[in-house]
């Protein structure tokens, strides 16, 4: 059976690929338990330079790689290069950081990483390269072997990009298999999968959960978010305005951490409002290669639905919409602003994942805190301010927490999600560490 992959902003085809048997699934994941017993054993710094340099061999694709990801995702060329330039970095990178990570040490007791055996990675379409890479590294460098299952939204861009690495690395260390959340279920359930590390949903992190129990796999989970942000009465207002108009419109505001509401102090909000419609104004739709377009189309009609069945129920419970707010033509939707988000909307409570820009005045800094926490997903959160911005920082649940700028710390830090935003992580010492044993030697 094949699975086309469509360029969302016109509907048509950009090729195929086949889609993986449950037989295939099985006989690639025994050759991959097969090579692993000989991966294992190579010295770790055998293992960091032979990734390392793989990655960096990819460097002379990067352009081709660009154009492609852009047609099959939808993100400008400056988006989708900087993607591609990310992940050939992160991929280098996390190898030289993962090997340090998992050096043997003495604490008293030998302590040592030991690999798992064969890794499933499972990812998403809105960073398909960059969150397939932050996963693989690391479960590679442990001493696993991986079988990769990229979404079937982007299969092509994941497939180009796996086999100029193939090209470079020994055969059955990654092997890459196509197909939708039945390939995903047949390997989250293989009982010779040690290790499923997932980016995606809550609601497939949850399947994924029940597939994996029943040979207790290790799970690394990095789900979806709604991210929070709070604009304190003593916030630089203009950076305020501009970082939420950036960060909810990034990616078409398909991204895990982009901000989805906004708690905006009663004082200043009649400011911030008019600062962040000016500048959502500038914001145009348009395909990968239009000039000036900063909001590609939404990925597919299944996403562009869940963004229209929030709008209309912001609309009928109360929500003003001052820009946008409806489907442009075919996929894309446009640049949207509203004011008078309240507890009772879904953009509230879930996850929307479009260019919206979502906004409540409130009466109290507590009452901020307390609607930003008032949620089962934990990803990010970001708070603007001066006098109180590290008090209200301390209080926020979320893994990543940004002051006056976006979530995340970047360099070796870990990229890491509280709540139902996910558990097990990656990135930074602890980050590497998921994707081992870890063995006490007394
Ligand atoms: P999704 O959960 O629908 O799909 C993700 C992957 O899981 C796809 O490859 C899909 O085929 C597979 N899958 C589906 N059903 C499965 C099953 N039963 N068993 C195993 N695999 C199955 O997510 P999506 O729509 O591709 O991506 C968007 C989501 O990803 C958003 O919620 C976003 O927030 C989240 N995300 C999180 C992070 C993070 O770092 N925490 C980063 C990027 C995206």
């Amino acid at each position: 059976m094949k699975l086309t992959s469509f360029d969302p902003s016109n509907q048509q085809a950009l090729g195929e690929v086949e889609v993986a048997t449950s037989e295939q699934i099985h006989e690639y994941i025994q050759s991959a338990k097969v090579y692993q017993k000989q991966w294992r054993q190579l010295p770790l710094a055998e293992r960091v330079e032979i990734v390392y340099k793989a990655f960096m061999s990819l460097s002379p694709y990067s352009d081709e790689l660009a154009v492609l990801l852009s047609k099959e995702m939808g993100k400008d060329i400056d988006r989708s290069t900087s993607e591609v330039r990310g992940a050939i970095f992160a991929g280098s990178h996390y190898a030289k950081e993962a090997g340090a990570a998992l050096s043997p040490r003495n604490d008293g007791s030998n302590i040592s990483y030991r690999a798992l055996g064969v890794c499933a990675v499972i990812s998403p379409w809105n960073y398909p390269l960059a969150m397939a890479v932050n996963l693989i590294v690391p479960a590679l460098i442990a001493g696993n072997t991986v079988v990769f299952k990229p979404s079937e939204q982007t299969p092509l861009i994941a497939e180009q990009f796996i086999a100029h690495l193939n090209h470079h690395l020994p055969k059955n260390l990654i092997t890459i298999v196509h197909g939708d959340g039945a390939v995903g279920e047949v390997l989250a359930g293989h009982q010779d999968i040690a290790l499923v590390a997932f980016t995606g949903s809550q609601a497939v992190g949850k399947k994924i959960m029940k597939s994996a129990a029943s040979s207790l796999k290790r799970l690394v989970m990095e789900l979806g978010g709604n991210d929070p942000m709070i604009v304190l009465k003593d916030a630089d207002l203009d950076a305020a305005a501009r970082f939420a108009v950036a960060s909810s419109f990034e990616n078409a505001g398909q991204m895990c951490t982009s901000t989805e509401r906004i708690y905006v102090e009663k004082a200043v909000a009649q400011c911030f409002i008019d600062r962040v419609v000016t500048i959502a104004r500038y914001y145009q739709t348009g395909a990968w290669d239009e000039p000036n377009a900063h909001i590609g189309p939404i990925v597919s009609k299944k996403q562009l639905a869940k963004i229209t069945e929030h709008m209309e129920d912001a609309r009928e419970k109360g929500a003003h919409v001052l820009l946008g707010g409806d489907v442009k033509q075919g996929n894309f939707f446009n640049p949207t602003v509203l004011t008078n988000l309240s507890p009772n909307m879904l953009m509230e409570q879930e996850e929307t994942f479009g260019p919206v820009v979502a906004i409540a005045e409130v009466d109290s800094v507590a009452e901020a805190i307390y609607r930003a926490n008032d949620s089962d997903y934990g990803l990010g959160a970001v708070v603007f301010g001066r006098e109180q911005v590290a008090e209200v920082a301390n209080q926020l649940e979320a893994g990543m927490i940004g002051i006056n700028k976006g979530a995340g710390g970047g360099g070796a830090s870990p990229w890491v999600g509280a709540k139902q935003s996910g558990f097990g992580f990656h990135g930074g010492f602890d980050g590497h560490r998921q994707f081992a044993q870890v063995t006490v030697i007394s």
